[in-house]
């Protein structure tokens, strides 16, 4: 028997031309440049070419490593990060179930970043809808609901209900991120990575925090099983990338010796980024030894 791994998108990941970092209510999002016009539906969906995955992978880490070293243009790179690959589509991957549109309590996953803790976050729908929704009126958003409820309700191919409430929410153009959760993943990210790299045998809610949320199961021939993981957002997309990276035998995604940027190595004994981190690094090292 064969297992077969792998990542589905079908039409779920999308992004609008232009994204910003806009204050409401004294709290940071990230918003579509569209945010203040009617409700759209549908971002145009993202080209995947090859790269894509492994670039995203590395640029995020690499926010991770300014979040974390605290340094000061984050802003800026968030911002073309999101206009690059799109927003995270946090709202899609905290819920346990799929359709929490249907659910006037939702339940969200452990580690969700709202609760804070390794427990499940029970929230009520219009209030977690708010979060990511924080400009609409309680109309707007009560209509925006509805609207959703019938669509999941409707009966079609699971693939389509979910492509079609991804436009209506997280691709929609009202939809915005708050900007301490994308923060808070792209920093557990790069630690994570830090903690991989290192062998580092700390504590293991690190590793417990990476987790997939929905998984399919089929078979095509007899023999072979295939597991799909069925991605309605780019942070599961960059997720299922990140695990799939670092767990190769031999791991090329790396942390610069010198500059900490994270990098996809040619070899795999390669420490350093660029020519220049070891040039500098060696100047270092020598420096040391004279001393
Ligand atoms: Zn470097």
């Amino acid at each position: 028997m064969d297992l077969n791994f792998y990542a589905n998108e079908g039409s779920n990941l999308s992004k609008f031309v232009k994204y910003n970092i806009e204050t409401i209510n004294n709290k940071k999002y990230i918003v579509a440049d569209s945010s203040t016009k009617k409700h759209s539906s549908g971002a145009p969906l993202i080209d995947l070419e090859e790269d894509f995955s492994i670039n995203a992978l590395v640029d995020l880490l690499n926010i991770g490593k300014s979040a974390v070293y605290e340094e000061n243009n984050l802003e800026e790179q968030i911002i073309n990060f999101v206009n690059t690959y799109s927003t995270l589509g946090l709202m899609n991957d905290f819920p346990i179930n799929k359709y929490f549109c249907l659910d006037e309590k939702i339940i969200l996953k452990d580690y969700n970043f709202i609760g804070n803790s390794d427990c499940t976050t029970i929230l009520g729908r219009e209030d977690y809808f708010k979060i990511f929704f924080p400009k609409c009126t309680d109309k707007e958003l009560n209509k925006l609901i509805e609207k959703t409820i019938k669509l999941a309700e409707t009966a079609a191919m699971e693939k389509h209900i979910t492509s079609d409430l991804n436009k209506l929410l997280i691709g929609s153009n009202w939809y915005c991120e708050p900007l301490y959760m994308f923060i808070q993943y792209v920093k557990y990210m790069y630690n994570l990575l830090n903690t991989i790299i290192n062998k580092e045998d700390t504590v293991e809610t690190k590793y417990n925090a990476f987790e997939v949320n929905h998984i399919n199961m089929f078979l095509t021939q007899k023999e072979i099983v295939n597991i799909e993981i069925p991605i309605t957002s780019l942070k599961q997309f960059i997720d299922f990338y990140f695990a799939r990276t670092v767990s190769r035998d031999v791991n090329l995604l790396k942390i610069c010796k010198f500059c900490n940027k994270a990098f996809i190595a040619n070899n795999p004994k390669a420490e350093y980024d660029t020519p220049q981190c070891k040039n500098k690094a060696n100047v270092y090292k020598s420096r040391a030894k004279n001393r």
